[in-house]
Order: structure tokens, then C-alpha cells, then sequence
């Protein structure tokens, strides 16, 4: 099972921001920001490649969850950056697709160097 899918099932610890029946959100372990949130489905799914047709209504409501998110840590109008990494190339070290919340400086732009 993959780590994200322990953290799901509470089998691995992480600070939780958010969680439903879909959708889960916890701070990152190795933060890269002074917020900075993972958001993901409760299902595995490996990578935006294996994303299909009847996930589009999940991918909808994980993008509401981070506007939520954005309000609840009072951070919706300074802003905010989402950013989904894939597969090597992308940076991508877990499998388990995540959406990357990160906020609470300045972020600048963005530079893939
Ligand atoms: P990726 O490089 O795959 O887009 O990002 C994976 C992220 O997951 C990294 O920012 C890393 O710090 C985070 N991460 C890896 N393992 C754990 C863990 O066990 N718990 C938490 N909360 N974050 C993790
Ligand atoms: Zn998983």
C-alpha cells in the first residue's frame, strides 16, 4: 500500500486540515512553504495519467476543497499557488496523485529551472 493510502486508512499519522468520504488534505511532512498542503482522493490513483472520464467530478471538488481550504487559513485573498507534479520528469516521488497547496509568503513565479 502506498503512503498516502496508509495516511487515508490512519495507519501512518499526518496533521489533517480536511477530510470527507473522497477527499483527504494534511500538511506536508517536508514543508517547501510556511503552508503547505497536500490534497488528495481517498482513491488511489497513481498520476494525472491514469486520471479517467469518471473522475472528473473528484478532481472538480478537490479544486473546491482547496478554495475552502484558502478561506479556512485566511489566505484566499493574499493567494495561493496549486501545483501537481507527474511522473519523473514532473518531480513526482509519490504515486498517489496530490494537489500541492502552498501559501503564506510572496511565492513569486513560477521558475522550473
Ligand atoms: P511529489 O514530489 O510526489 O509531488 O510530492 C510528494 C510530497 O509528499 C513531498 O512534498 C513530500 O514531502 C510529501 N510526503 C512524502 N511522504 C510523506 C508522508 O509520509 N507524510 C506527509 N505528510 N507528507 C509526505
Ligand atoms: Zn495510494
Amino acid at each position: 500500500m502506498c503512503v498516502f493510502c496508509k495516511i487515508v486508512k490512519k495507519e501512518l499519522p499526518a496533521k489533517i486540515v480536511y477530510e470527507d468520504d473522497k477527499v483527504m488534505a494534511f500538511h506536508d511532512i517536508n514543508p517547501q512553504a510556511p503552508i503547505h498542503i497536500l490534497i488528495i482522493p481517498k482513491e488511489h490513483i497513481e498520476t494525472v495519467n491514469d486520471l479517467q472520464e469518471n473522475h472528473k467530478e473528484l478532481i472538480g471538488h478537490i479544486f473546491l476543497v482547496a478554495k475552502k481550504i484558502a478561506k479556512e487559513l485566511g489566505v484566499d485573498e493574499k493567494g495561493y499557488r496549486i501545483l501537481i507534479n507527474c511522473n519523473k520528469d514532473g518531480g513526482q516521488e509519490v504515486y498517489h496523485i496530490h494537489f500541492h497547496f502552498f501559501a503564506g509568503k510572496p511565492l513569486g513565479p513560477m521558475i522550473c529551472k
